[in-house]
């Protein structure tokens, strides 16, 4: 009888190991957002996980898990175990810009996270205040020159991409505003719109609505082509400042460690969403430009995520700004 019992749950045992791995995920997923809710981040990761949920057959939730421009949130979700139920979602501050300006930062974005892919290329735009007295960029970039550090400018904490990218914006047009840090440009953005901060620069899914409803001014997006979302928004290069070409981008990583099928499980649950129609009409509303297939791996977020770093080091040692 004995033997009989063992050798039944041996086989049991047996039974269970692939089981297990199969029903990846059997319980809610948490996905940290690295800043807070409203916020571009935060917005994007919202729309990608609904439709994953379903594919997964279980919720994602989301967490915001703000400060230090992201970096708070990122070095949890490394920190965490890899076991698929704690993945995050990164971006081009998190996972490129972060490392050179925080020389004690706790995780390295090309060793201690698994890449899922690619959610949304983030074009960058300059905006003000709607009562700011300039009508255009030209006009904007000689009086915020002017007024020094009367300026202020908000930014999701150093190393975000609003830091970052407005970063490269000072230093090539000369300005030395005061820098008024929030935990996401959710809340930043809501000081613009009542017009306790003078300008920003931050990504498109955050700006498309205040912009359309004019409760914000936009002087220029920093890309090649004018965005299909916000087609009078003049590119940089038309509005006089053609050197500033930025944009950013959002992607979901798990731990170090993570097994391979379950993000496999992850890239897959994120490539069906990007295929679903209501996914991509709600991202490209926004201004979201959408990665093709190839774009959508696994292997090409982690090669991305290589360049990034090194594309980021060298531009912020050049615009002087002071690791913390
Ligand atoms: N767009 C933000 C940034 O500047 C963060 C956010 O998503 O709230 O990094």
């Amino acid at each position: 009888m004995r033997t009989i019992l063992t050798a039944l749950s041996v086989a049991a045992a047996f039974a269970a190991g692939p089981a297990m791995a199969q029903a990846y995920p059997n319980k809610p997923i948490t996905m940290i957002v690295p800043f807070a809710a409203g916020g571009p981040t935060d917005v994007i990761a919202r729309i990608a996980a609904d439709n994953m949920s379903k594919t997964l057959g279980q919720q994602i939730v989301i967490e915001n898990v703000a400060g230090a421009g992201g970096t708070t949130g990122s070095t949890r979700t490394a920190q965490s175990v890899p076991d698929g139920y704690t993945i995050m979602m990164g971006h081009m501050g998190t996972h490129g810009a972060a490392p050179a300006l925080y020389p004690n930062l706790k995780y390295d974005p090309t060793k201690d996270f698994e890449p899922i892919g690619m959610v949304a290329g983030t074009p960058i735009l300059i905006v003000a205040k709607k009562t700011f007295p300039a009508k255009d960029l030209k006009e904007f970039l000689a009086k915020a020159k002017a007024d020094g550090d009367k300026i202020n400018e908000a930014h999701a904490g150093i190393g975000s991409v609003s830091h970052t990218t407005c970063l490269l914006l000072n230093a090539q047009a000369g300005l030395k505003p005061t820098q008024v840090p929030y935990k996401g440009t959710g809340p930043a953005l809501n000081d613009l719109v009542s017009g306790q901060v003078d300008f920003m620069c931050d990504q498109i899914v955050n700006l498309v609505e205040q912009i359309k409803g004019g409760n914000i001014k936009a002087y220029a997006i920093a890309t090649p082509e004018r965005s299909p979302a916000l087609p009078d928004v003049p590119t940089t290069k038309e509005a006089g400042l053609p050197e500033y070409q930025v944009s950013a981008w959002n992607a979901m990583f798990a731990p170090k460690g993570t097994p391979k099928d379950i993000t496999a499980k992850l890239n897959d649950a994120l490539q069906k969403a990007l295929a679903d129609e209501n996914t991509r009409k709600r991202l490209l509303e926004l201004g979201a430009v959408l990665p093709d297939k190839a774009g959508q791996t696994q292997d090409a977020l982690g090669t991305f995520v290589g360049q990034e770093v090194a594309r980021w080091t060298p531009v912020i040692k050049a615009s002087g700004a002071v690791g913390q």
